[in-house]
């Protein structure tokens, strides 16, 4: 690359007409606001030297140095070539030869970040014996009558530290750390809940108590209530004891406290998939106020039926279509859920599940998906599908080339949520529609105990990122974060290795290379937001959204690449965190 002059960055104009994409007019999901183009001939606001950049930028991919102004990348190259950029007012940012990439994007997830303000963080606790300490100290500054809550609970995660033997919370572990409140400790993947002696007392609730219709009480071999509710019995605590107030305030600072958070990870942009009224009310304030640390692609919430869905249904009324909204802040599209979960156990197969006469389930028939995906097709709405199992998805690919042959639009991606269980005809099927599937990119990291019941054949066909590049197919990163963690750095050594917390491997060939992993989460991620020509790589005329690790993925152990620290993360010129 040839060295720019400061006169010559002048001339940069040109090409940066190019990637701003001069000459055509704006296109609302893709196009860069006129009004935030940097200025031509003045310095640059900030230059990092000295770097290992990985650009994730086909043409170059390895770069020392690069240059932003006004929020974007304006020269990508040598430290040579970057220092004629600056001037006295510039910072400078020494990367003393770390590693730099684009920063990362999530494009699946549900960060509302009310729960992590206002409950009790049990999803880093790996013993029974931590939970109690975590739930007393959080006792400790709760006043009487009030709730404590804990949110993450994983029973697969955590062993009681006396014997070292998995087993599940209950009443009395739950009476030892708190016995003078209610406490609820709900599961991970929802549906049940661990309530104390306290809780169950102020719900009027004992050994006498049938079980609720669509619900059930967990008991001891002697009939004794073990603390554990399902389903509709956890009905019966809702209206006893103080509940944390949660109002458009919780809100806002919630949006404020997540995207701090997701942040420091080193993300900067994240994909809602699937959000209610009162939390698209929550970001805009959160983004008025200055408070709003990612980049934030807002998908309504549509069905089945039985969801909440007043999102999708008063947009689509009031005349929004997919794309509404600026770079920090734009509506996506739909988002419905046609079967089970991965994790819970309970997607849609054409094969059961180990050892059982079990297939899973739908929560919306072929002929649902069918007119789902037509009305929001013919409406000008991008399309996500939640399918898990290899079922499901094919229900989804069999609406969207249907809607795409009966009413063609222009590359409309529409999307495949998770996307878990695939076979060569579904990445055929994908490849040649273009859509986008999202495959979890934490998960065989972190549920691991929960993939013997698929086994290890089928662990071949799940989360298949290496299937899904072998296709041509852009396969983004995905968390589905707050049922899976969301760390970039977690999901790298994840898709990397294919290693659970445990050193177990599920799927080895699925794995991809640190490169790869890089791109997945990176331009990858941009392409399923239709914004691949203004972020997702270190090139210039993109948004300046990067991050500076504390080590090099590509050089350390693949086992402890989740251990890297993210030192900084811009997003559009902006520091979001910074160690
Ligand atoms: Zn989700």
């Amino acid at each position: 690359m040839s060295s720019y002059t400061r006169g010559e960055f002048l001339g940069i104009g040109g090409a940066l007409a190019g990637a701003f994409g001069l000459g055509g007019w704006p296109r609302a999901d893709r196009s860069v606001p006129e009004q935030t183009r940097p200025a031509p001939g003045t310095a640059a606001d900030l230059i990092l030297v000295d770097g290992r950049v990985y650009t994730v930028d086909g043409s170059s991919p390895g770069a020392e140095a690069f240059a932003v102004k006004d929020g974007y990348f304006i020269a990508v190259g040598s430290n040579d070539d970057i220092r004629n950029l600056a001037d006295a007012d510039t910072e400078v940012v020494d990367a003393a030869g770390r590693s730099v990439t684009p920063g990362f994007i999530d494009c699946h997830c549900h960060p509302t970040g009310v729960r992590e303000l206002l409950s009790a963080n049990l999803t880093k606790a790996r013993t029974i014996q931590e939970i109690q300490r975590i739930l007393a100290e959080k006792a400790a500054d709760t006043p009487p009558g009030h709730w404590v809550e804990g949110y993450g609970y994983d029973d697969t995660k955590v062993v009681d530290a006396t014997t070292g033997r998995y087993r599940r919370i209950t009443r009395w572990d739950l009476d030892e750390a708190v016995p003078d409140h209610p406490v609820e400790v709900p599961h991970r993947g929802g549906h049940i809940s661990w309530y104390n002696s306290k809780a169950l007392e102020m719900a009027g609730v004992d050994g006498d108590t049938p079980d609720p219709e669509g619900g059930r009480f967990g008991r001891t071999d002697e009939g004794e209530l073990n603390g554990l509710a399902a389903e509709s019995a956890r009905g019966l605590f809702n209206d006893v004891g103080q509940r944390p107030e949660v109002g458009p305030e919780q809100r806002r600072n919630g949006i404020r406290h997540i995207s701090g958070l997701m942040a420091a990870a080193g993300i900067t942009s994240v994909h809602q998939t699937g959000g209610t009224p009162e939390n698209l009310t929550a970001l805009q304030e959160a983004y008025a106020a200055g408070e709003m640390r990612f980049r934030m692609y807002w998908f309504a919430r549509g069905g089945p039926e039985h969801y909440d869905h007043r999102s999708y249904d008063a947009l689509r009324e009031a005349g929004v279509r997919s794309g509404f909204g600026d770079p920090f802040l734009r509506i996506a599209g739909v988002k419905y859920s046609t079967d089970g979960s991965n994790s819970g156990r309970s997607m849609a197969m054409s094969t059961p599940y180990r050892g059982t006469d079990d297939y899973g389930i739908l929560q919306m028939d072929q002929q649902e998906v069918h007119e789902a995906a037509e009305e929001a097709h013919r409406n000008g709405w991008r399309v996500a599908m939640h399918a898990n199992g290899d079922v499901a998805i094919e229900n989804v690919l069999n609406a969207y080339e249907r809607v795409q042959r009966l009413w063609p639009r222009e590359d409309p991606r529409h999307r495949i949520e998770h996307c878990t269980l695939v076979n060569p005809r579904i990445l055929r099927r994908i490849a040649e529609g273009n859509w986008i599937p999202t495959p979890f990119w934490t998960y065989v990291h972190i549920h691991g105990n929960k993939w013997a019941e698929y086994g290890e054949e089928k662990s071949r066909w799940m989360w298949a990122h290496r299937s899904f590049l072998d296709h041509g197919i852009p396969v983004p990163g995905a968390s589905d974060y707050g049922a899976g963690d969301f760390e970039p750095m977690t999901a790298i050594q994840a898709m990397v290795t294919r290693k659970d917390t445990q050193g177990r491997v599920w799927g080895p060939n699925q794995r991809v290379s640190v490169d790869e992993a890089l791109r997945i989460g990176t331009l990858n991620g941009a392409y399923a937001s239709f914004e691949e020509d203004v972020k997702g790589s270190i090139t210039a005329g993109k948004y300046a959204d990067w991050v500076m690790l504390a080590e090099d993925p590509h050089d350390v152990d693949p086992d402890r690449i989740k251990e890297i620290k993210v030192l900084r993360t811009e997003m559009g010129g902006r520091t979001t965190h910074e160690a």
